[in-house]
């Protein structure tokens, strides 16, 4: 046929015979297709094919009258990486075909990862409202919000004490203070609380208050505080990077499941685009994308997503109506008085309304509303 012949001389032999990995059927270990420039002489593929057996790999060569491929059989994940065989002139291409976040896909793990915190589970069935303000002000702030957000149906109460903000000059929180009130909050309302944790140094005492810690996205590659925060097995949100692609995304959530905390959720918050009608480009197909890539429960941020509080309940539902299992919502007392987002904070009023528009679009993804603490 003049096809693709495999090269039994040029690969790794008889070995390697068993596409279906050593024996084991069904599976191959991992693939990389390494692509030879054409008219590369033999003796150049056989270079190629000694330096991938020198890494660890299985390595066949398939010579085809067009263009010859090496196929490497080993996981790149706990084998030297490949793409290094790129500096070899005859090299023109290396291709991974498998992914590079494992714990994280569906593949590993084909059911929803259901998350407890603290008794409240989100994931799967079941959909949970996590709200309050953008930052923790004062006590009658937050007092007010958390009865108003637990009244309309939310379970979790959400206010930064620690606030990443772009000016340095601009409110950023009131530190242990506001971790205090959240206290207080999560006391007086049973509510649970997730707040963000800017740095490796806040971990512990932010850890010892929050039930959730939130990673920002200005924070999503920072692995080194991933890593801490994923020690002190407490729930963790990790928001996506507003630069970050999707596999980004998951390889920063692998790093949380690879310290050996699966109690993990993503969380899209909107990325950064050429548009200025939002603040940032809520990304909704990252959402479905991230459903079927991974069995993490995604989370989605109107309020960051558009930076603007009249698109907030219409992105609610769209949100819902995607597949997320929660939504994380900016709600002020008076947002106009807000010390920090206050353009896309909505008010009470608002977050009823956007609380009673939820039922039918959980009914058709197969939600319901997580239960409120007592
Ligand atoms: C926030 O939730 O207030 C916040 C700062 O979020 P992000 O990291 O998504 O900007
Ligand atoms: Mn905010």
């Amino acid at each position: 046929m003049g096809g693709i012949r495999e090269a039994r001389e040029n690969g790794a032999g008889s070995d390697s015979e068993n596409w279906t990995g050593r024996g084991q059927t069904g599976r191959l270990p991992g693939l990389m297709i390494i692509v030879i420039r054409p008219h590369a002489p033999p003796g150049k593929i056989e270079e190629v094919v000694a330096e991938v057996k020198k890494l660890g790999y299985d390595a066949r060569a398939i010579i085809g009258t067009e263009q010859t491929v090496v196929a490497a059989i080993g996981d790149e994940r706990t084998h030297h990486t490949l793409e290094s065989l790129l500096a070899m002139p005859q090299v023109e291409n290396v291709l991974r075909v498998q992914k590079r976040y494992k714990l994280a896909s569906r593949e590993s793990h084909p059911k929803d990862t259901i998350v407890n915190v603290d008794g409240v589970l989100i994931g799967g069935p079941h959909f949970c409202m996590m709200a309050g303000p953008c930052s923790v002000e004062s006590e009658q702030q937050l007092l007010a919000t958390a009865r108003a957000v637990k009244a309309a149906g939310a379970t979790v109460l959400r206010g930064g004490a620690y606030k990443p903000r772009t000016s340095p000059y601009e409110f950023r929180g009131l530190g242990k203070e506001g971790l205090a009130l959240l206290a207080l909050a999560r006391k007086e309302t049973g509510l649970k609380v997730i707040t963000e944790v800017l740095s490796e140094r806040d971990v512990e005492h932010v850890a010892a208050t929050a039930d959730i810690l939130q990673i920002g996205t200005r924070n999503s590659q920072n692995f080194e505080l991933l890593i801490e925060c994923a020690r002190t097995k407490k729930p963790i949100l990790l928001k996506r990077g507003m630069s970050e692609r999707i596999e980004e995304w998951l390889l920063g959530a692998e790093y949380i499941l690879a310290e050996g905390n699966p109690n993990e959720m993503l969380c899209e918050r909107g990325i950064r685009t050429f548009e200025t009608y939002t603040r940032n480009t809520l990304d909704l197909a990252a959402v479905a994308v991230a459903k079927k890539e991974s069995h993490l429960p995604v989370i989605v941020d109107p309020s960051q997503g558009a930076g603007r509080a009249d698109l907030v309940r219409m992105l609610c539902r769209g949100a819902v109506a995607m597949g997320a299992d929660g939504l994380l919502i900016e709600v002020h007392p008076n947002p106009a008085e807000a010390l920090s987002d206050g353009q896309q904070q909505v008010d009470f009023e608002l977050f009823g309304a956007i609380m009673r528009d939820l039922p039918p679009f959980l009914k058709v993804t197969g939600r319901n509303l997580c239960d409120q603490s007592p």
